[in-house]
């Protein structure tokens, strides 16, 4: 079948009757092999796959780059096809919101308002009521959210569970760059000098994690502030480099628990994020 692209609700609705088992991936397009990577991981579990596009101006702060976010909707849908996507959502904003949305979806502050919530204020409640939204939209069996967006897909997991929605929610590893840059539309921002600096991020995180398995808990606090100084004497703006518990991101305590070292941070007017379970 070849790939189709619906604009409006009641095209999707009709399109995906009587599919029983609908896989989704969600984007906001510019699509690179971390998105082609999930809908090859949600093809094989699926009747039918739908990826959306669509930059959600509800999860962009007043100074941030919703305008120059960018937009090739035409190459997204090429790959998409050739990646085994059955049916491509892209909405335009007065299709999804057609009135101001004012019914928004607040996940809980310990969760929401810490990392990326703490620097970018109101970004999980954009990202939560748009997810839920085109949830109720598409109504998928499962749905595929990279790691790479490590928080918010620990957020995603936990409406899903607290709302009882009926859907599987399958995480994708990080897709990286050989050099080790997970991919990101935003790489696109860097300047080629840029670029090739770019990896240090994930360098030091793999840096982190070696040194708390080799000197411990205790010595996380350290291993931050460290972290933190030589990612600015090498030109970045941290916001964040930081070692946290896997499973509520919050400071670890005890040894054993499962850790992930989690980073953001500007280099030039380029804000890039990973992390690394470790
Ligand atoms: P975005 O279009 O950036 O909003 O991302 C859409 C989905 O792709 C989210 O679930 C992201 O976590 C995921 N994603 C983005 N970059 C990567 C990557 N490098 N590897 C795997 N998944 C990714």
């Amino acid at each position: 079948m070849s790939i189709r692209v619906l604009h409006t609700i009641a095209e999707l609705r009709a399109a995906l009757a009587g599919q029983p088992v609908v896989g989704f991936v969600p984007t906001m397009g510019n699509l690179h092999q971390g998105h082609l990577d999930l809908v090859r991981i949600a093809r094989p579990r699926s009747s039918v796959v739908v990826a959306s596009i669509f930059v959600n101006r509800l999860q962009f702060g007043p100074n941030e780059d919703f305008d120059r976010y960018p937009r090739t909707m035409e190459a997204d849908v090429a790959v998409l096809s050739s990646a085994g996507c059955d049916l491509v959502f892209a909405p335009d904003e007065r299709e999804l919101y057609p009135q101001p949305q004012g019914y928004k979806v607040h996940p809980p502050a310990e969760l929401a308002d810490i990392l990326e919530g703490h620097f970018r204020p109101g970004f999980f409640v954009g990202v939560a009521t748009v997810v839920h939204k085109l949830f109720n939209i598409v109504q998928p069996h499962l749905a595929v959210f990279g790691q790479k967006d490590y928080q918010q897909l620990m957020i995603i997991r936990n409406m899903v569970q607290q709302m009882a929605l009926p859907i599987e929610i399958i995480a994708g590893p990080t897709t990286r760059a050989e050099d080790g840059l997970a991919l990101s539309s935003r790489n696109g921002y860097l300047s080629a000098q840029e670029r090739a600096e770019a990896p240090q991020l994930h360098a030091l995180l793999q840096r982190m994690g070696q040194r708390v398995r080799e000197e411990g808990v205790q010595a996380i606090p350290a291993i931050e502030a460290e972290a933190m100084t030589a990612l600015a004497a090498r030109g970045w703006k941290p916001d964040y480099l930081t070692i946290r518990r896997r499973t509520d991101l919050q400071a670890p305590t005890d040894p054993q628990e499962p850790l992930v070292a989690l980073a953001a941070a500007k280099l030039g007017t380029t804000r890039l994020i990973d992390n690394l379970e470790i």
